[in-house]
């Protein structure tokens, strides 16, 4: 399987290449010169696979070989054993016909531990055939930060540092980073925000020296091999409830798109997804997009749902690239007038494409709230703001045919946000077993001025205890 980028113009990549490049050199997204597909029968054969097999068997052809099938296999299910549910991705029925699919099992109680406990997996395995280390950096507001840190932690070939604006993250957000005191893992609260923070993490990319000896790297949303990650739990639950030979939807609750894209992809393999839900809360550029072809950037606002205050979406580009039928040149031109512009001219023909798949749902916070209280009283559940916001979504976009159930992506575990819930519902969610003693293991981070020479200096050392 060979890689080709958004825009057209950097060099056509294998998966092994792809992983460690995140990026295109052209500044657009890896995405595959031939998407794979399956017939029926080829999805019926993968109905009674446990997760992490399902799991290998859809990444196989996106791999393409880079990996043996049976490494690939092993991968897999070491990725997914430190799940806190024998199912790994339980779906849970709350409805008639609507689902929830909780994938938030994991070690950080967040959907994101489901690509990144493999990608960390993947650098690793293809860095020690190589004979190469790198060092990881990144910038997070709170949740990203964990999910990276504990998919890098311990890897031999990997170094993971994370900044974090001191004292503006939530003390379990800040906890799950800093009490990994694991030697390859470096924790440093920055005295700034968190856009401090990520200038930091660009300026130390654009550092060519320190890039190099550092042999600096990424693991952000817009890793194809996340995206393909991803893949897998659409295909799970879509056989759980019948397919291929059920149609079925998918509500999703969005912010970089990376998710609701691999049930994108998860379609173009052949999947019978009737539709996917975008679900917002109120930076709802999406929704915008989706009613009216108004994909325009606005100041970010803050809500209870954080992990999809965006201003942009970054993995929109690789729909994009499709509805303009794979023209790199015509992408790069329309992400060159929406950078310049603050408004992406995407053509009609484009739009009503993709409008007639993905439908819009927006949700405030008072809204989200009243759904969490919602859900609560209707059957006992208790979600989360991110996913009481896929879960209104679903119900609200239920398909004509009753034949057509609709999944709801839930994407955090309730105990992540507990404020929210209990403001909700007047209950305060437990913290899962394996996270119980949160509040009493020992921290480790340091904090550092907002001074690219200091964190640079702490970085190298992170590397340099790792490499020792
Ligand atoms: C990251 C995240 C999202 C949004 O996912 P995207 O891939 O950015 O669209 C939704 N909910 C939670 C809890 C998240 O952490």
């Amino acid at each position: 399987m060979r890689y080709i980028s958004t825009r057209g113009a950097a060099p056509v990549l294998g998966f092994a290449d792809v992983l460690l490049a995140g990026l295109a050199e052209d500044g657009g997204l890896y995405v595959p010169e031939i998407w794979p597909t399956l017939s029926p029968a080829d999805w019926r054969a993968l109905r009674g696979l446990a997760y992490p097999d399902l799991t290998a068997c859809i990444l196989a052809p996106f791999v393409g070989g880079a990996i043996a099938e049976a490494t690939l296999a092993r991968l897999c299910r070491e990725a997914y054993a430190g799940f806190a549910h024998a199912a790994v991705a339980p779906l849970v029925q709350l409805e008639h016909r609507v689902f929830a699919l909780e994938l938030f099992h994991g070690p950080t109680l967040a959907f994101k531990d489901f690509a990144l406990q493999l990608l960390g997996r993947l650098f690793d395995h293809v860095l020690a055939e190589r004979g190469e280390r790198v060092t990881i950096v990144g910038a997070t507001s709170g949740d990203t930060g964990s999910a990276a840190i504990d998919a890098c932690r311990d890897r031999d070939r990997l170094s993971i540092v994370i900044l974090h604006p001191h004292g503006r993250v939530s003390e379990v957000q800040r906890r799950q980073m800093t009490t990994v005191t694991s030697g390859n893992v470096g924790n440093i609260a920055v005295e700034g925000s968190f856009d401090d923070c990520q200038d930091l993490v660009k300026a130390m990319f654009a550092d060519a020296p320190f890039r190099r000896e550092m042999r600096l790297s990424a693991v952000n949303s817009i890793n194809w091999a996340r995206v393909a990650a991803q893949i897998a739990y659409y295909a799970w639950a879509a056989l759980a409830l019948g397919a291929p030979d059920r149609r079925v939807a998918f509500a999703v609750p969005t912010g970089n798109f990376g998710h609701v894209l691999a049930g994108w992809a998860a379609r173009r393999m052949g999947l019978p997804i009737e539709r996917l839900i975008v679900g917002t809360n109120r930076n709802d550029i999406l929704a915008r997009f989706l009613d009216a072809n108004d994909m325009s950037l606005a100041a970010v606002e803050p809500s209870l749902s954080p992990s999809m205050d965006i201003q942009v979406s970054s993995n929109f580009e690789r729909l994009l690239f499709e509805l303009l039928g794979r023209d790199g040149r015509a992408t790069a031109e329309t992400m060159r007038a929406f950078r310049e512009s603050g408004r992406m001219p995407v053509p009609d023909a484009a739009w009503r494409e993709a409008a007639a798949l993905f439908h819009p749902y927006r949700l405030d916070d008072e809204a989200t709230l009243a759904e969490i209280a919602r859900l609560h009283d209707a059957s006992g559940y208790l979600a989360d703001p991110h996913s009481a916001i896929g879960i209104a979504a679903a119900c609200a976009h239920l398909p004509d045919d009753a034949g057509v159930p609709v999944v709801a992506v839930a994407t955090a575990h309730p105990a992540k946000f507990p404020e929210a819930v209990k403001r909700a519902t007047g209950i305060r969610p437990a913290l899962p077993a394996h996270l119980a003693d949160l509040f009493d293991r020992p921290e480790r981070f340091t904090v550092a001025r907002n001074d690219l020479a200091a964190i640079e200096a702490l970085v190298r050392g992170t590397a340099l205890r790792n490499a020792a």
